[in-house]
């Protein structure tokens, strides 16, 4: 479903992602793990032409993202993408926030928008804010708004990078039960995160960066209790 070949990206002299081959399937969770600096936010934000490469490629079930234009805005509703800081409108409702997208780029009516909204909301135990202003919900509660903004495009394939480290210890569960929810569904995701319990419930795959390369890939478990790389080792003891 997503596929990159050879993607290379600078920036100035920096060789940020050096000859980056992953290929995610339908339906597979990948958890994307390594150093400050490794280039695991470029990494997504090139799958979503948030950035540019310098070449290689990058398709999302099988189209070629464009580079600008409708057909960009498009594709991109493909890939839903959640940071680490919540980016809702501010001065919009969590309802507004949510049913946008799917109005402004999918042409949806408003009413449809408005119950596939609600619905989302539900799903990730937002709705009874539906009508309040985003700085009235906790940082947790935000997050989880966030995430049914991103679905409510009906993506292909979800990006998070590293969707609780901005949030308070007692708010990070629920925003990771929500995303372990949406693995079980058998949406295909890629998450940058450092939390080894969310790898270890819902990941397929871990991938681990370093210097812009993929250093080393392995099923959860045995990456964490038998990581090969001196590089991988080094960094599970700093973070374990
Ligand atoms: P972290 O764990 O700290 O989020 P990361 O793995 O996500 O790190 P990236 O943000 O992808 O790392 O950055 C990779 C490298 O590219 C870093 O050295 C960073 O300083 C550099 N970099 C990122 N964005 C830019 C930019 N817009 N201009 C110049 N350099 C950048
Ligand atoms: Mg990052």
């Amino acid at each position: 479903l997503v596929l990159l070949k050879k993607v290379n990206k600078h920036f100035g002299e920096l060789h940020v992602l050096k000859d980056i081959n992953l290929e995610v399937a339908r339906g597979e969770v990948v958890v994307v793990i390594g150093p400050s600096g490794s280039g695991k936010s470029t990494l997504c934000r090139a799958i979503n032409r948030l950035e540019t490469i310098d070449n290689g490629e990058i398709r999302i079930d099988g189209k070629e993202l464009p580079a600008e234009g409708k057909a960009l805005a498009k594709l991109r509703a493909d890939v839903g993408m959640v940071f680490q800081s919540f980016n809702l409108f501010a001065h919009k409702s969590i309802l507004e926030n949510v049913t946008l997208g799917p109005v402004k780029v999918k042409g949806m009516k408003g009413n449809a928008a408005k119950e596939l909204a609600m619905s989302l909301l539900k799903r990730v135990g937002v709705d009874n804010q539906a009508q309040k202003l985003p700085a009235q919900l906790s940082g947790g509660q935000q997050q989880r708004v966030a995430i049914a903004r991103a679905l409510a495009m009906q993506p292909k394939v979800m990006l998070f990078d590293e969707p609780t480290s901005a949030l308070d210890p007692e708010m990070i569960n629920e925003v990771l039960d929500a995303m372990v929810a949406l693995a079980k569904e058998g949406m295909t995701m890629i998450v940058v995160t450092h939390e080894m319990g969310f790898a270890r419930k819902a990941a397929d795959r871990v991938i681990f960066m370093a210097d812009g390369q993929i250093v080393e890939q392995a099923k959860p478990e045995e990456f964490f209790t038998n990581p090969r790389s001196d590089r991988a080792k080094d960094f599970l003891g700093k973070i374990l």
